[in-house]
């Protein structure tokens, strides 16, 4: 337990699931997505999961006040009470300071873990990636190249070039999340509370500094 509210952010490619998750487990904390809790509070019949089904049926974007009333109920159950990873939420500077409002009510502090990554090593991760058509085992031509050119190891199976994993695709994704999260980014780093991390080393590493920065 760390006592903390954890908010992850990172670009696709970058680990921060990864680093989520190995902090969910090394804490014994739930990591929360937004995604999934709209979804589950959708199917209960309380006030707020009927508004919730209302919302979403419509095909409408859920109001940063439902948004809030959702983090709230969901973060006040007994899980939550040695800290908890945020997942999806806040994505804006006006959410941020709801949060720090739910926080200070919780006794707890807000931590925005930035995992980076350079646009060069993200297209080397992501550019070099290779899915075995028969299996899915997945290579990587630069770190983790297979015995046989475009064959897979375990199969045989033929190797793809993912659309997604495409330079020019991985580019547009990267720059959409800078712009994106920019705002966001600033509004933690001007109130003390940003813990940026190099992405770019690897995963035990780079989980042992966000554990060291969490824990002071
Ligand atoms: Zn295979």
């Amino acid at each position: 337990m760390i006592d903390k509210i954890v908010v992850m952010i990172g670009p696709p490619g970058a680990g921060k699931g990864t680093q989520a998750r190995q902090l969910a487990e090394h804490y014994h904390i739930p990591q929360i997505s937004t995604g999934d809790i709209l979804r589950e509070m959708a199917r209960l019949e309380t006030k707020l999961g009927l508004e919730l089904k209302t919302i979403m049926a419509s095909g409408e974007l859920v109001s940063d006040e439902v948004l809030a009333s959702v983090i709230q109920t969901r973060t006040t159950q007994p899980d939550c009470i040695g800290g908890y990873i945020l997942d999806g939420y806040p994505r804006t500077p006006s959410q941020a300071r709801t949060l720090e409002k739910l926080a200070r009510g919780q006794g707890k502090d807000v931590r925005l873990v930035s995992v980076e990554i350079s646009r060069d090593a993200l297209m080397r991760r992501l550019t070099g990636r290779r899915t075995c058509s028969k299996c899915g085992e997945i290579y990587n031509i630069y770190f983790r190249p297979t015995r046989q050119e475009g064959q897979c190891d375990l199969c045989s199976g033929e190797l793809t070039h993912r659309a997604d994993d495409k330079e020019e695709t991985v580019g547009t994704r990267l720059t959409a999340y800078e712009q994106k999260t920019a705002p966001l980014i600033q509004y933690f780093r001007e109130i003390g509370r940003l813990v940026g991390v190099n992405g770019e080393r690897p995963v035990a590493e780079v989980f042992t500094e966000i554990c060291a920065a969490l824990e002071n």
